[in-house]
């Protein structure tokens, strides 16, 4: 049987355990195109319909239970359906959801965001990553009055046009390490905002100080993920993210952190660990306890900005900004993560990766492991990339079929092979997850 043959069996194994899924496949197709409406949770043949989530596991309309080892791409920080969380946003909807005003709930909630997160001396709240990440950059356009924005090849910061460029590049194979020239991540992107970014190879000081030293004066901002998530959690080599602080502070430019994902690593984010002061920050995902949300904020005298209502320097509106029950939720989320937890569940995320890189060893597998605590991204290729073009498989495939024969078993990872533990879990979960990742590898073993 050649990989083909292996994945068409594992595809047609999935069918005969989802005949529902396939069923509201065909009816969710009339009305939502594609049959989801989440580019990210789509999946050949056909995404996961899931009834119910509670705690750590997942119940499909067809009656399967999975474990879920991807927490809604990391937001669902405390599992589904906790109870503390519940109990606030019940509470919440009681005191209606929203109003055009100021609810005592993002008072609160913005005094324990600035207190955890170094950079953080002012925020505001919005409904997504994609504004929060949006935001942050008219912000420093603005208070830079200068429109360039140096982002990664790989980075991801969102759906908004100004970032959905060499998200997922091709390979390069004429020597270059990253496509220095806009690439947009889907068409009905105008090319005239691409002229608008400079690109730049994550992990690769040189290479930032080269576009700084050149073009520092068009320059706005560097925006950055600690970690590049869409890509699989490639992570900063030791140093890099201070000498991207040290480089825009030398060239003048500002340096916005998207902890959208990396926030969860420590109670600060990233930042906090390795003792970086970025002049914004975009957050969202388990700040909001499960609910959609987004923030960002920064240095008091950048956020200035937002000061006098409409009449403000940059005005920022939204209906739902702040909403009462996403407030709630998020509070009753940070106050469930405290330095212990967090301690509790990267332990966890370093237990999970020592055993799947015993599987590794043990099958032999040209692969490797991603991993920052409770993030982990297998790849296949056998260094652990550096930067988004070392991470590029010639076998996609491969992927597919690994996620497949997981959920076969019960296991349930983004379906781009991403990893995000829950403080739901326990080490039972991490034995099952070790264990089903070693049948899974001796599964796709003879197809590498
Ligand atoms: N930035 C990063 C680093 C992200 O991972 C994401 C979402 N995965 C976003 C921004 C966008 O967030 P949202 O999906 O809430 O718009």
């Amino acid at each position: 049987m050649n990989i083909r043959e292996k994945y068409n069996q594992a595809v047609n194994e999935y069918c005969a355990m989802t005949p529902e899924a396939s069923k509201l496949f065909q009816e969710a197709k009339k009305t939502l195109p594609g049959g989801e409406t989440r580019s990210a949770a789509y999946m050949y043949p056909y995404p996961l319909y899931i009834e119910k989530a509670s705690g750590t596991k997942l119940f499909d309309v067809d009656g399967n239970e999975y474990t879920d080892f991807i927490n809604n791409y990391t937001s669902m920080l405390h599992g589904h359906a906790h109870p503390a969380i519940e109990a606030g946003i019940i509470g919440a909807l009681g005191k209606g959801t929203g109003v055009t005003a100021v609810l005592p709930e993002q008072i609160e909630l913005s005094k324990v965001l600035c207190d955890r997160v170094p950079g953080m001396d002012q925020l505001r709240f919005c409904n997504s990553g994609t504004e929060a990440t949006m935001f942050a950059i008219r912000t420093a356009r603005l208070f830079r009055n200068r429109d360039k924005i140096v982002k990664m090849e790989g980075g991801y910061h969102g759906t908004s046009d100004s970032v959905e460029y060499n998200c997922c590049t091709p390979k390069l194979d004429n020597g270059k390490t990253f496509h220095s020239e806009p690439v947009p991540a889907c068409g009905g992107i105008p090319d005239a905002v691409g002229e608008s970014l400079i690109f730049a190879p994550f992990n690769d000081l040189n290479a930032m100080e080269n576009i700084l030293k050149k073009q520092a004066d068009e320059i706005a901002a560097v925006i950055v993920e600690p970690l590049l998530g869409l890509v699989g959690f490639i992570t900063p080599k030791p140093g890099y993210l201070k000498g991207l602080r040290e480089l825009t502070e030398k060239y003048g430019v500002l340096l916005i952190f998207d902890e959208v994902q990396s926030f969860r690593l420590s109670k600060g984010g990233v930042q906090e660990i390795e003792g970086i002061i970025p002049d914004l920050t975009a957050m969202a995902k388990i700040i909001g306890g499960g609910l959609p949300v987004g923030a960002f904020g920064g240095k008091a005298d950048i956020m200035k900005v937002f000061t006098g209502g409409l009449d403000a320097k940059l005005s920022h509106s939204g209906t739902f900004n702040g909403c009462r029950p996403v407030m709630a939720a998020g509070l009753a989320a940070m106050e469930l993560y405290g330095t212990d937890q967090v301690q509790r569940l990267n332990n966890m995320g370093d237990r999970l990766a020592e055993g799947i890189n015993k599987c590794i060893a043990k099958h032999a597998l040209p692969a490797s492991l991603s991993h920052w605590g409770s993030l982990l991204h297998i790849h296949f290729v056998e260094k652990v990339p550096a930067n988004y073009q070392e991470s590029i498989s010639s076998n996609k495939l491969l992927n597919n079929l690994l996620h497949l024969e997981m959920i076969k078993r019960g296991l349930y990872i983004a379906p781009r092979g991403s990893w995000a533990l829950s403080t739901a879990m326990t080490q039972k979960d991490i034995e099952f997850a070790v264990k089903t990742v070693d049948e899974c590898f001796g599964e796709i073993k003879p197809y590498f």
